[in-house]
C-alpha cells in the first residue's frame, strides 16, 4: 500500500474538549467533519487513550472548536502534547462553558459547535463519535488553520495518538543519543525530557518547538 496517498487527504486543526466529572478535558484533532446536515450532525474519531476520549463516553456530550491561523504551539501544545489528568490545559488561555456545561477555548478559534453523542463506532485504536448539534457559534471570521498549514508553516508534528499519524516524521527528528551529562532540559510545550547539552538549531522531536522553548531542569 502506498502510505504517501495519504498524505493526499486534507484536514483542519480543531479542540475536543469534553467534560468529567469536575475535571475539564480537550485534546488536538484533525478528524472533526460535518456527517449530516439535517440535522447537523459531526465525526470525531479519538484515540481510546485520550482522556477526554474517556470523558465523551462519561458524559455524552462534546465540543468542537474550529482553529485559526493564529493558534500557535502554546496552545497546540498544551492541548495536542499533554494529558489533561496532570495538566491544567484551559488555565492561561480564554475560555467559555457552552450550554452542555463544556468549556472551550475562545483564543484564535473561529467556531464553536456543541454537541450530544447519538451513536459511536469501536474502530479498535480509536472511537469514532458521531454529535448532534445543539448549539453553533462563529467566534471570529480570521482564516483557520488547516493541516497543512499547521505542519508547513507552523513547523507542528503529528501526535502519536492522530489517528493519521504515521511515525516517520517523528523518528526522522529524534536526535542522535546524548552523551551521559548532568545537564537535562525539558520542552515547555509536550514536556519532553532532553539529556545533554542542547544542540544548535534543535527541535523537540515531540511537538517541534525550537530549543528556545526548553527549560533547564537539571
Ligand atoms: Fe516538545
Amino acid at each position: 500500500m502506498d502510505l504517501k496517498a495519504f498524505f493526499k487527504l486534507s484536514y483542519g486543526l480543531y479542540i475536543i474538549s469534553s467534560v468529567s466529572g469536575d475535571l475539564d478535558c480537550g485534546c488536538i484533532a484533525n478528524t472533526l467533519q460535518q456527517v449530516t446536515a439535517e440535522p447537523p450532525m459531526l465525526s470525531i474519531a479519538l484515540h481510546k487513550d485520550n482522556r477526554t476520549t474517556r470523558a465523551i463516553l462519561e458524559s455524552g456530550k462534546f465540543c468542537g472548536a474550529v482553529l485559526t491561523e493564529e493558534a500557535d504551539m502554546n496552545l497546540i501544545g498544551a492541548f495536542g502534547f499533554q494529558t489533561s489528568e496532570k495538566f491544567d490545559k484551559f488555565g492561561g488561555f480564554s475560555s467559555e462553558r457552552d450550554e452542555n456545561g463544556v468549556r472551550y477555548v475562545t483564543d484564535c478559534v473561529a467556531a464553536r459547535y456543541s454537541c450530544e453523542v447519538v451513536d459511536s463506532v469501536d474502530l479498535g485504536t480509536h472511537i469514532m463519535f458521531i454529535g448532534k448539534v445543539t448549539a453553533a457559534e462563529t467566534l471570529c471570521n480570521d482564516p483557520v488553520m488547516t493541516y497543512d498549514y499547521y505542519h508547513r508553516v507552523v513547523k507542528g508534528k503529528t501526535p502519536a495518538k492522530a489517528p493519521s499519524y504515521k511515525g516517520e516524521d517523528v523518528k526522522a527528528d529524534e536526535p542522535a543519543p546524548a552523551k551521559a551529562s548532568a545537564e537535562k532540559w525539558q520542552c515547555a510545550i509536550c514536556g519532553y525530557i532532553y539529556e545533554g547539552e542542547l544542540p544548535e538549531g534543535y527541535q523537540c522531536p515531540i511537538c517541534g518547538v525550537p530549543a528556545s522553548k526548553f527549560e533547564k531542569i537539571g
